[in-house]
């Protein structure tokens, strides 16, 4: 019923109406690749007022920089304030959507494309599953029920979605039908070597010498998590501004971290100001790290989640090993 009702709004828009996407603040490949793939395909649809945005700094990402459909992207500032569609990607809960959260209120109908275990239900239609690896696996199967096909600029979206949010096609969710979607959207003739490199493996010299300093302060700490080890370390706005580097570098940090090998759970604290700290959680398995990012008003999914934290990182630290503790004695 949700998906007809999907499909039905979605098509009432070709004949006219304006349609504003938004993803997650701090945007990742998994929320902006779901939004413009998304975007693009209702460009192919003959929908003629689309925009597409999201909360916070609007600054896109040099690894997304080449992303197609990014000329759909507008500030939030001058996004439509009551569009007749408003669909909403990669987002678990509300408070993700900052200054745009308005929109769900103003906009005449809303559709929600997920994948957090942690959603919590808002917005009008829900196209929430908590078992696709991706976003974008979810903008695959509206895709197709509306009969869009994949061109090579939808798939470059989907396919930095999908690889992003399975790790390059390494985490948990990692299924036949992921493969299957992945050799889809190959199909198309795009290049996975090219965008990965672009994705994953190619950041300013800066950013590795950060990298170093951060990682040099990392913390083990062998009983923690009820003796499946924790490892943890945190940079600050100085360390960013000491290397001249941007914010979003850190998402990548929690990568080295999380590989250590005696500890099954891994953390990296991320000043966004004074006191203020955006927390990244993962876990190896045993360890549900999103219930330890919902107790702390954050979500996500079971082996990676997040919240923000305040105080000093000790501080923050502690807060942590709390609810680590709680969750290891259950
Ligand atoms: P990351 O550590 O890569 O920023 O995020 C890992 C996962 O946790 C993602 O699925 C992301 O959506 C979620 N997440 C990270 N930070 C927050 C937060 O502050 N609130 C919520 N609700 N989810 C978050
Ligand atoms: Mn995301
Ligand atoms: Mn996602």
């Amino acid at each position: 019923a949700e998906w007809s009702a999907a499909v039905r709004m979605v098509r009432e828009l070709a004949s006219g109406g304006r349609v504003l996407l938004i993803c997650h603040v701090n945007p990742d490949g998994d929320a902006l690749g779901s939004m413009l793939g998304f975007a693009l395909g209702l460009r192919s649809l003959g929908v003629a007022d689309i925009q597409a945005t999201f909360p916070g700094e609007f600054e896109v990402p040099a690894p997304f920089a080449a992303m197609p459909g990014l000329d759909l992207l507008v500030a939030a500032g001058e996004a439509w304030a009551d569009p007749d569609l408003l669909i909403i990607f990669d987002v678990a809960a509300e408070s993700r959507l900052g200054a745009l959260a308005d929109r769900l209120d103003r906009a005449r109908e809303s559709i929600v494309l997920d994948h957090h275990a942690s959603n919590t239900g808002f917005g009008g239609v829900q196209l929430v599953d908590p078992h696709a690896a991706a976003t974008s696996v979810v903008v695959e199967q509206l895709l197709d029920r509306l009969d869009i096909p994949l061109d090579r600029g939808i798939a470059e979206c989907l396919y930095i979605a999908l690889s992003t949010d399975t790790g390059s096609f390494r985490f948990d969710m990692t299924t036949p039908r992921v493969h299957e979607m992945a050799a889809r959207l190959i199909a198309t003739g795009l290049r996975p070597a090219e965008i990965s490199r672009r994705i994953f493996d190619s950041r300013p010299f800066g950013a590795m010498k950060l990298f170093a300093d951060v990682l040099a302060r990392a913390e083990l700490e062998p009983g923690a998590a009820g003796g499946l080890g924790l490892v943890w370390t945190y940079a600050t706005l100085d360390d960013l501004a000491r290397h001249e580097q941007r914010p979003y570098v850190l998402d990548a940090l929690i990568d080295p971290v999380r590989c250590v090998a005696e500890a099954d759970v891994s953390v990296v604290v991320k000043q966004v100001a004074e006191g203020e700290w955006a927390v990244s959680l993962r876990s190896k398995g045993a360890v549900d790290v999103s219930a330890v990012a919902v107790a702390l008003r954050g979500g996500g999914h079971r082996l990676a989640a997040g919240f923000t934290g305040y105080g000093t990182p000790s501080e923050v630290m502690a807060t942590v090993r709390d609810q680590l503790n709680h969750q290891t004695a259950i």
